[in-house]
């Protein structure tokens, strides 16, 4: 697969995201024009109505079941058309099933924008979740791989758990009354952190990962010293995204065969 033009939207609701570094970052990794837009549903904001009634249907509300469409309330459609038009209001994590997201998405994109040669790339604060029929329940994904592809910052926080023993010290400090504040500070560093400053780095990686699927079909790598690891550990995430901040010999290799063209 071979693309002529990227385009990156931004979420401006997370401006640690830092939407025109990321934007050069692509340029220079992968040769390629990018254009940078603004939040996606309100570059295509012809259809706000609509799309709000649809993004209200793709809500989960169990997470042990699969997706099943229901008939949004009035009320639920107005809060979308809110997280449309007024992007400061994120303090509630809403979970939409990433698929049917990621398909709301591409129905909006117009057809001469719609080609195999254009990739969009779409920043969310969004939470998107994939159910999975292994263990019967939803998962929150920092990333669905496709085009359109989807980066959700709120998946990137969420997805990949937070130390064991964060999650142990929560339990004890809850069951004795404990200040979970303090316990908090205890992991600071240890995991991402909303409006953290280390996301301009790790959504790079992600880029990157979705990037790569779209051109080799292999999003991921086996190892945690290359970008493309598909941590499901905080811990894991920043050693790949920031102590090593690089990809694997194997990877690099494939990315200077598919840029050997370049100008
Ligand atoms: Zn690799």
């Amino acid at each position: 697969m071979k693309i002529s033009k990227v385009f990156l939207y931004d979420e401006p609701s997370v401006p640690e995201i830092n939407i025109n570094e990321l934007g050069r970052f692509i340029k220079e990794k992968f040769c390629v024009e990018v254009e940078i837009r603004e939040q996606f549903f309100s570059f295509f904001k012809d259809s706000t109505s609509k799309i709000a009634y649809e993004l209200a249907t793709s809500k989960i509300f169990n997470l042990l079941a699969p997706f099943e469409k229901r008939t949004p309330t009035s009320e639920e459609i107005i809060l979308e058309e809110n997280s449309i038009t007024n992007f400061t209001n994120t303090s509630n994590i809403v979970m939409y099933d990433g698929f049917e997201f990621r398909q709301i998405v591409a129905n909006t994109i117009p057809e001469i924008e719609s080609r195999p040669d254009k990739f969009h790339l779409i920043c969310t604060n969004k939470l998107t979740c994939t159910y999975d029929y292994e263990d019967y329940r939803y998962h929150g994904r920092a990333v669905i791989c496709s085009n359109p592809a989807i980066i959700s910052t709120t998946g990137i926080i969420e997805a990949p758990a937070k130390p064991r023993e964060y999650y142990l010290g929560m339990f004890e400090n809850m069951v004795q009354g404990l200040n979970l504040d303090m316990m908090k500070n205890q992991f600071k560093g240890k995991y991402l952190e909303y409006h953290d400053v280390k996301l301009s780095e790790i959504i790079k990686g992600y880029a990157m990962q979705a990037l790569f699927y779209y051109l080799t079909g292999q999003p991921f790598c086996e190892s945690k010293d290359c970008r493309l690891y598909n941590a499901h550990w905080q811990e894991d995430l920043l050693h790949s995204q920031l102590t090593v901040s690089n990809l694997c010999n194997q990877h690099q290799k494939i990315l200077d065969e598919i840029t050997k063209n370049c100008e």
